[in-house]
């Protein structure tokens, strides 16, 4: 297991969650290599003898660390902005292996995109194939592109994520995709590589995937009849974690479903998790400040906050809290919740656990490497974070905590400030 007791303190491969709190500060993330990479074995091993592809996507964590990690293995990237390209592009990814998703994609990340020899833009209105014709003429390019096509399929999940029904800003309607496809055909600065979908995110049973697998085939065989071939098929990501003691089918189950539903067509197999590879790989490492018993609860007042992780206030989220030191001789267990110094009732990491805990002693908020750091913020000027990345029994520091100075850096009080109040 990469988060296990040796000697009674929790580590991270064989690096003890203590020495880096004592190295690098609290709070602080800490993400283990061998977790990734497994993780990324764990798509690879199942797509054997196929042609297919892994695309990360960025913005469950889009460290350079980790990126330049998944790159090495030889990933491919899914991205939302022009920010996320940049990032790859520092990280040593590649460009022709990058996916560019999102409803918004403004002008200038269009052009950023093609001047970088992105390898596809996922399409997600008329309005967007439109936009990216006109600026691939004036480039004197031709973009490849994609149609994010919506399934229209329930995947049963929470509907913040849940992003493949007909009710949600994402992608263009089944019904639409055909008529689409032929308009952009006709558009010669458009080369039309591929199609995609993305059915939601936390799935974990395949059977929505799957379903939305089959009808993409489905459709890349009515476009094939029409004269327009496709030579990739992009069945998303979204695939679920254990957080707590959900039953969780395993990634192979996901990858072989979507495969045996698209049968022996022609096209590369485009994957796109992100959680999947990164969620169960990364920990929140925090300090008890004080531990404060209430009228009606009992509170473990650490020093990481919403703005550290939101998942909880957010979403309802579960994540496990575990004492990084497993003691006998601790004070006897009660049932707290876990809160964090921002000012805000919705500020808490956890409730109603059984934790035996004094101040001072460190927590891991476990399953933290996917929409962690990345949905970080400064409310309440809170600096964020440090992230370490751990090789065994190496931890390197990948992203040093901010320090309040920075917080402020690009602000300005204007010189010629209105005397009206004081006169
Ligand atoms: C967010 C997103 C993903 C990744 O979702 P996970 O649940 O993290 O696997 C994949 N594809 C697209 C288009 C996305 O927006």
């Amino acid at each position: 297991m990469t988060f296990d007791y040796r000697n009674g303190v929790l580590c991270a491969e064989q690096t003890p969650l203590d020495d880096i709190a004592q190295r690098f500060g609290t709070p602080c993330y800490v993400y283990s290599r061998a977790a990734v990479e497994a993780a990324y074995r764990e798509f690879i091993d199942a797509l054997a003898g196929r042609d297919a592809r892994v695309c990360y996507s960025v913005k469950a964590n889009s460290n350079l660390a980790i990126l330049a990690l998944l790159a090495r293995l030889g990933a491919g990237f899914d991205i939302v902005s022009g920010g996320e390209l940049a990032r790859v592009l520092a990280a040593g990814g590649d460009a022709s292996k990058t996916l560019f998703s999102g409803v918004g994609k403004s002008e200038a990340e269009i052009q950023f995109a093609l001047e970088r020899g992105i390898g596809c833009i996922n399409v997600e209105s008329e309005a967007e194939l439109e936009r990216i014709a006109r600026i691939a003429k004036r480039l004197g390019q031709r973009a490849p592109i994609a149609l994010r096509v919506n399934p229209d399929i329930d995947a049963r999940t929470h509907p913040y994520i849940s992003t493949g029904l007909r009710e949600t800003k994402f992608g263009v309607a089944y019904a639409d995709a055909e008529r689409l496809y032929r308009h952009a055909a006709g558009l010669r600065e458009l080369d039309i590589v591929g199609i995609g979908c993305h059915v939601g995110s936390l799935l974990n049973d395949p059977a929505p995937f799957v379903a939305a697998a089959q009808r993409l085939g489905e459709l890349v065989d009515r476009l094939q009849a029409a004269g327009i071939a496709l030579r990739h098929i992009d069945v998303g990501g979204g695939i679920g974690i254990r957080y707590k003691d959900e039953t969780m089918q395993p990634i192979t189950a996901f990858v072989r479903g979507a495969l045996s539903a698209l049968g022996n067509r022609g096209q590369q197999v485009v994957f796109d998790p992100g959680r999947s590879l990164v969620g169960n790989a990364g920990v929140l490492v925090t300090r008890i400040e004080y531990v404060k018993f209430g009228e009606a609860r009992n509170f473990l007042v650490v020093d990481a906050a919403m703005n550290d992780l939101i998942r909880p206030p957010l979403y309802g989220a579960w994540h496990d809290v575990r004492t990084v030191r497993k003691t006998e001789a601790g004070p006897a267990p009660a049932v707290y919740d876990v809160v964090g110094p921002v000012c805000e009732s919705a500020d808490f990491l956890a409730k109603e656990r059984q934790l035996s805990a004094r101040e001072g002693d460190l927590l891991a908020i476990m399953s933290a490497g996917a929409y962690g750091m990345v949905m970080s913020s400064n409310y309440n000027s809170r600096p964020r974070a440090a992230e370490v990345l751990v090789d065994g029994t190496a931890a390197h520091l990948v992203r040093r905590r901010e320090c309040v100075a920075e917080l402020f850096a690009a602000e300005q009080i204007p010189v010629r400030q209105s005397r009206s109040s004081r006169d």
